[in-house]
């Protein structure tokens, strides 16, 4: 791993910290823990930090001087990929599925304050932002710039290996603590952080049980995607590492109506760990993976000595712009 590009950008390693008065509001028997990726920087944090580090670097190699991405309106990756953008000199065009709102607030807020273009699209289909990247990227080359796309989430091989580091950094803080980690949660959006975190368990503690919490996709489409870019990951470092979609974990339970419609367990969720621990999670990614776990453990999926780590992937920009719904808690 170390002989791949990177840059750095996320302040690492992230804390790993116990949340024993969740488990005591909660009644849960087995041991719980929360590894704070919601921290890493680049204007407030998050689990793209890590993604960039290595995608960015491979933008970096060729010579870019604008990266464009996507993502929604309130994405996250959008407004971390902005920042990273500055913090290396490059700019930054981000192609925004939606309407262009008549307040900005949360990431969007943020987008523009870290200064990137922005251009909406209003379609809901993926070829069509793809199609937008295409014609920035052309109109960026013939006014003699070099673009770089990234596709959505940061998703790429390159990117997952941020989690694969993600991993190793992990078990590291686990063996010095004495924990014997056998459950990861985390809410899978794109794949690419499952799919660094299931290509490291595989090499360094097969036994931990990675579980993905799905906010948009089936089950079945997000494991083939993420057993697709662990192939890819393997290969980027010079691998042999195959493994089937019917190995991956991914629960697409707590979705509820919709990716970025807030459910009730998940209001919930962001309620309690607030209360509980004073941690702020999301109403689009975290709270539904933190509803998920919770659910899992209710229902006994885990056992009384088993030690799960949530990891928090940040998004909390997001909790400003659904400041309605989130005062009612
Ligand atoms: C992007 C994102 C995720 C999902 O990560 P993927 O690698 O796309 O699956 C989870 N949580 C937050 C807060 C995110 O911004």
């Amino acid at each position: 791993m170390g002989k791949v590009p990177r840059v750095r950008l996320a302040h690492l390693p992230t804390p790993l910290e116990e949340m024993s008065r969740l488990k005591e509001a909660m009644k849960i028997e087995p041991d719980l823990y929360i590894k704070r990726d919601d921290n890493t920087g680049l204007a407030t944090g998050g689990n793209k930090a890590r993604k960039l580090e290595f995608s960015l670097a491979l933008a970096l190699r060729q010579g870019a001087d604008v990266v464009i991405t996507t993502g929604g309106i309130q994405s996250n990756h959008a407004r971390m990929t902005a920042a990273a953008a500055r913090k290396l000199g490059l700019e930054c065009v981000l192609v925004l599925r939606g309407e262009e709102p008549s307040c900005k607030q949360g990431n969007l807020l943020l987008d523009s304050l870290l200064g990137a273009r922005i251009r909406y699209v209003a379609a809901e289909d993926a070829d069509a932002v793809e199609q937008e990247m295409e014609r920035v990227a052309m109109e960026l080359s013939a006014a003699g710039k070099k673009p770089y796309i990234l596709p959505v989430g940061g998703s790429t091989p390159a990117g997952a290996l941020g989690y694969a580091n993600a991993f190793l950094e992990l078990l590291g803080q686990t063996v010095e603590m004495g924990l014997n980690l056998t459950h990861l949660f985390l809410a899978c959006g794109s794949g690419g952080t499952q799919a660094g975190l299931v290509l490291a368990s595989r090499l360094a503690a097969p036994q931990v049980k990675v579980v993905g919490i799905s906010v948009s996709r089936s089950a079945q489409e997000m494991k083939e995607r993420i057993a697709e870019l662990v192939g890819g990951a393997a290969r980027y470092l010079d691998l042999e590492l195959e493994v089937s979609p019917e190995e991956i974990l991914v629960d697409d339970g707590y979705i509820g109506e919709g990716y970025g419609i807030p459910t009730e367990e998940g209001l919930e969720a962001i309620r309690l760990l607030a209360r509980t621990e004073g941690i702020l999670l999301d109403p689009v990614y975290t709270s539904k993976a933190m509803a998920g776990m919770l659910d899992w453990i209710k229902k006994g999926k885990l056992k009384r000595d088993d030690v799960a780590v949530f990891i928090h992937t940040g998004g909390v920009p997001a909790l400003f712009a659904q400041s309605d719904t989130i005062a009612q808690l």
